[in-house]
């Protein structure tokens, strides 16, 4: 499925169902951005990749989100920006924090950016 255009080359972004871990997951990446396992079993950029721009629908898993969605990914495509919803740790409360790419991490938070208005995300 199609998402949008890579925001550091034009290349078109793309998801597709991948398994890590044992895990079902959706990985983004640009077309330009390929990995491949080298000879010594090490998972690394294709000699033809010219970009790194990749996010795995789990990259937010340490603060308790389950997944980042292609909804999400395309809206963070298009507006250069996302809200994400985080939890805590278990029963302590939700919170809401902007979401930029990151030409070599794929994702970043703003965590020092409140989120004012959060009902129209
Ligand atoms: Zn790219």
């Amino acid at each position: 499925m199609i998402l949008g255009e890579c925001p550091y080359c034009k290349g078109v972004v793309s998801s597709k169902n991948i398994t890590a871990q044992g895990k079902k997951i959706k990985l983004y990446s640009c077309e330009n951005a390929k990995k491949e396992y080298d000879e010594s079993e090490q998972y690394v950029f294709t000699t033809d990749s010219s970009c790194r721009f990749r996010v795995y629908s789990n990259a937010f898993l340490r603060w308790n989100k389950r997944s980042f969605s292609e909804r999400e990914m395309k809206k963070l495509l298009q507006d250069g920006q996302t809200v994400v919803r985080l939890h805590g740790r278990k029963g302590t409360g939700e919170y809401f924090k902007y979401v930029i790419t990151d030409e070599e991490y794929g994702v970043s938070v703003l965590w020092e950016e409140e989120v004012e208005d959060k009902d129209t995300f």
